[in-house]
């Protein structure tokens, strides 16, 4: 009877060690995709060009209404100028 008690315990223990650290992942996946942007500061955003380098010639820029209107990127949060730049340019 006690031993039939203790392997319960143990497997309920062994449920909640593979459980709760799944739980745990899916919660911060889904913290991670509701904000998968960054902050400009954290990219060193700017809104100017560096080096011949811009954010419309960026694969993670995505175009505004024209081709001067500010768009937006897959990175970095926030209204971006296409002729922005920051740490994470990578070219298209
Ligand atoms: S990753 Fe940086 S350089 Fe590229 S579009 Fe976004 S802000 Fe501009």
């Amino acid at each position: 009877m006690k031993e039939s008690n203790d392997s319960m315990t143990r497997g309920r223990f062994v449920a909640g060690a593979v459980v709760l650290p799944a739980l745990a992942g899916l919660l911060l996946a889904e913290t991670t995709t509701a904000r998968a942007g960054g902050s400009k500061a954290q990219f060193k955003y700017q809104s100017t060009p560096s080096h011949g380098q811009q954010c419309s010639q960026c694969r993670f820029f995505k175009p505004g209404s024209s081709a001067s209107a500010n768009g937006t990127c897959s990175v970095v949060d926030g209204a971006i100028s296409p002729k922005g730049w920051c740490t994470a340019f990578s070219h298209k």
